[in-house]
């Protein structure tokens, strides 16, 4: 299969987007994102803030603050970039819609892909429509550090069914496939995170951006008085 010349790649001609909560947004999810982008050749990777998970409990940052956080935490890289849809959008944030949304703003030939880390892959099922993803796009799934794939078997079957050996083949068609891939593992997670700061210690420099700590703090989020 012709894979594009990837330094030919530019952002308009290929959409990547990384879905989440990001309460708050983390290091795990820059460092992997821009490494995705080089990965890749493609950019911005879009970051995609949900405003109701359809998938999990509320977050506990308001959207604003998440957005606001997550503005914080790219603005330094070139590589990424922001998508707002879905905390502009009314209801919940399911992903197939957004993935509707976009294939029609950017017609039915440009690749389209959709990343989540394999914790979210083992939940693909309990997501609204969830066969109906690959219609829209690809499915990329990243690799991360204490999740192991997961065991279901309609859920690997399904996996086995679309799959490329390789993550840069979802570069050369639009849509109506499957890859994982391992980055740098980046053991840091929100719920760590906000649990650290519960407990009144201040997360690295590697698990939190210093500027998005600072708005943290300013905001007395997560139980910092
Ligand atoms: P929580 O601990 O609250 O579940 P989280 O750290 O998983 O949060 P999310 O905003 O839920 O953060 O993650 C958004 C997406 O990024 C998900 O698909 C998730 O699997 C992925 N992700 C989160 N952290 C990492 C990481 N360290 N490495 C790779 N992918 C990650």
């Amino acid at each position: 299969m012709a894979i594009p010349e990837l330094n030919s790649s530019p952002a308009a001609l290929v959409k990547v987007l990384w879905g989440g909560t990001f309460d708050p947004i983390h290091q795990g999810h820059v460092a992997s994102a821009i490494e995705l982008s080089h990965y890749l050749g493609v950019q911005p990777v879009q970051l995609l803030p949900n405003s109701q998970p359809a998938h999990r409990t509320s977050p506990e940052a308001t959207t604003h603050q998440r957005v606001k956080m997550l503005s914080l935490a790219i603005e330094a890289h070139d590589e990424l970039a922001m998508d707002t849809r879905e905390v502009t959008r009314q209801g919940p944030s399911y992903s197939v819609l957004t993935m509707a949304e976009v294939r029609q703003e950017i017609g039915p030939v440009k690749p389209l892909i959709w990343c989540m880390g394999m914790d979210a892959f083992a939940g693909l099922k309990q997501w609204y429509q969830w066969q109906e993803l690959l219609n829209y796009g690809h499915v990329l799934v990243l690799t991360r550090p204490a999740s192991l794939w997961p065991q279901d078997p309609e859920l690997l079957t399904w996996y086995a069914t679309h799959k490329v050996d390789e993550a840069k083949l979802l570069l050369a068609s639009p849509s109506g496939q499957v890859a994982h891939l391992k980055l740098g593992q980046h053991p840091v997670s929100a719920t760590q995170i906000r649990q650290q700061l519960r407990l009144g210690h201040k997360p690295s420099a590697t698990e939190l951006a210093p500027a998005v700590s600072q708005y943290i703090a300013s905001q007395s989020l997560y139980g910092i008085n």
